[in-house]
């Protein structure tokens, strides 16, 4: 299922984000996950459009197929859905196709949205929670925050505190908060959140750790929650929002993509979870420098 949809205001919140409220009658159908993380990943107009044309379907297999130049799409968080009304906060981080279209963006230009999915999901039992995320993971944090209905208690780590309040003035005072939710942080600082995570004194209790930021920072924060913290598998969610050097990146992976995909399918084949395989395939790609 994919949607269209029309930018419908633009406004700045705080230094960091750009709030970008969709809507139009290509998104009246769309139904939230109503999970605090639930992510969308968004098609962006090629140069010189003002929307990106439709997605068509080929031997069953839904995309963007025989274009010259098939549009950009990025993964974004919905922050809010309501009656056909999507809401996103898009973080400033200089160029990028996303980044930039939101600093330019106008009432009426077009998007298409594609692949609702979430990761935010604390087992049953769970005594507490903390999460944490640099600027990109902040509107999932202020979206599970408004949305917690138990008296579960979370803390939130990141290197941003202040944003929370940009985003939700109802979180503007977390760390005040009567019901055990608090917000701690650090100015931006290389390597700030991990050391956060790190020197986090678990609660007593079966925790549940969820984070959101750079990939190489998710999969080392991943590491932290299991190998210092001792969390099992199903007490973690550490997810990559963001790649540095994403270019670079990109180069590298094309050598070593066709492997990675096998390995990523045998693995499936075999029986194994997709987490399992997303983790072999984490190992290997650590393994390999990526
Ligand atoms: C599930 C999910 C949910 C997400 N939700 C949100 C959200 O709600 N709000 C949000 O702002 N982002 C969110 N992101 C992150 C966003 O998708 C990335 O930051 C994306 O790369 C931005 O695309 P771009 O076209 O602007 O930059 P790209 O073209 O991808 O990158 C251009 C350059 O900028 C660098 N770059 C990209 N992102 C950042 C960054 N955040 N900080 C510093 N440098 C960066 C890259 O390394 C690259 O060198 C989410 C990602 C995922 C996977």
């Amino acid at each position: 299922m994919t949607w269209t949809a029309r930018v419908r205001s633009v406004r700045p919140l705080g230094p960091h984000f750009t709030r970008v409220e969709l809507g139009g009658p290509g998104l009246r159908s769309f139904r939230t996950l109503g999970t605090g993380d639930e992510a969308v990943t968004l098609y962006f107009p090629r140069p010189g459009e003002s929307a990106p044309p439709p997605m068509t379907v080929v031997d069953g297999v839904r995309g963007y197929h025989g274009l010259a130049s098939a549009p950009v799409g990025r993964n974004y968080t919905v922050r809010a859905a309501t009656d056909g009304v999507m809401t996103i906060d898009f973080a400033r981080h200089g160029d990028g196709v996303a980044s930039t279209w939101a600093e330019r963006a106008k009432p009426g230009d077009g998007l298409v949205i594609w692949r609702q999915r979430s990761w935010y999901h604390p087992p049953a039992g769970t005594d507490w929670i903390v999460l944490a995320a640099d600027a990109t993971g902040l509107p999932a944090i202020a979206r599970i925050l408004e949305q917690h209905d138990s008296r579960t208690p979370i803390t939130v780590l990141t290197d941003f505190p202040g944003a929370l309040g940009d985003l939700s003035p109802r979180l503007a005072g977390l760390a005040r908060s009567p019901d055990g939710v608090a917000a701690r942080g650090r100015d931006r600082g290389v390597g700030g959140l991990l050391d956060q995570i790190r020197d986090f004194a678990p609660p007593a209790g079966r925790g549940y750790a969820w984070f959101a930021g750079e990939c190489a920072d998710a999969r080392r924060a991943r590491t932290l929650w299991r190998d210092v913290h001792g969390l099992a598998r199903d007490q973690v969610a550490s997810v990559g929002y963001w790649r540095a050097e994403a270019a670079d990146w990109e180069r590298r992976y094309a050598t070593v993509r066709t492997e990675i995909e096998r390995l990523y399918q045998d693995c499936v084949d075999a029986g194994e979870s997709i987490e399992d395989a997303g983790e072999l395939v984490e190992a290997e790609l650590e393994r390999r420098g990526l």
